[in-house]
């Protein structure tokens, strides 16, 4: 498979599935054996991509290679590829998750494809250091995706149908914690979360879940 191919078809799949914003968001792939990804370039729709546009970065010395600039978002991708190895990494602008001011608990056990939290990091300008420095400390212990406070999502995964996967739930996931919390607020009742021993339960339950024997 053509990695940089990959990105283009990863990145085209975001905007359809309200996973991403016209031409927001970003999209890595690792090259493996190697220390560089391959990542969206800055501000091109992602409908005219074509594979000479993706560019390379080190993300141990954060050059880049290409005819383009890389994505605005490259400290984020190079700190979260070198802290936890992700072969890929979504960033998207998408509308739940960006009004999501906290972790997301366990109200469904839907949550449990990602772990039995969302974490939450706290705003940061775009394109910083410190919005990548939050978003690898939120996802310390383990967590593939976090919460960028007022600004979206970030999801990982082995590979692409995993990463494309994980952030799909984060932005479901994102809505219905949103809509419980209105619920909670005017109905005056208090938040379901699940008990703590049925979160034990769930997530030894989605160790398994997938596999097949
Ligand atoms: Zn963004």
């Amino acid at each position: 498979m053509n990695l940089r191919q990959l990105v283009i078809d990863l990145a085209q799949a975001l905007k359809p599935q309200n996973l991403t914003v016209a031409k927001s968001g970003n999209v890595s792939i690792a090259n493996p054996g190697t220390e560089s990804r391959y990542i969206t370039p800055s501000g091109i729709p992602y409908a005219r991509l074509v594979p000479d546009d993706i560019v390379e970065i080190n993300i141990e010395n954060g050059s880049e290679t290409g005819r383009l600039k890389a994505s605005s978002e490259k400290a984020l991708h190079i700190a979260v590829a070198r802290a936890y190895g992700y072969a890929v990494i979504i960033h998207g602008d998408a509308k739940w998750s960006s009004l999501v001011m906290e972790d997301i608990l366990p109200i469904t056990h839907d949550i449990f494809h990602i772990g039995d939290k969302i974490p939450f990091a706290p705003y940061a300008t775009p394109g910083s250091e410190e919005i990548a420095n939050g978003a690898v400390r939120a996802m310390h212990g383990g967590y593939p995706a976090c919460i960028l406070g007022q600004h979206g999502y970030i999801a990982c995964g082995k590979d692409a149908e995993e990463a494309l996967e994980r952030a799909v739930w984060v932005e479901h996931l994102s809505e219905t914690w949103l809509r419980h919390i209105q619920y909670c607020v005017q109905t005056g009742q208090r938040r379901k979360i699940l008990p703590r021993d049925e979160i034990a339960r769930l997530k030894e339950m989605f160790q398994s879940y997938g596999k097949q024997r």
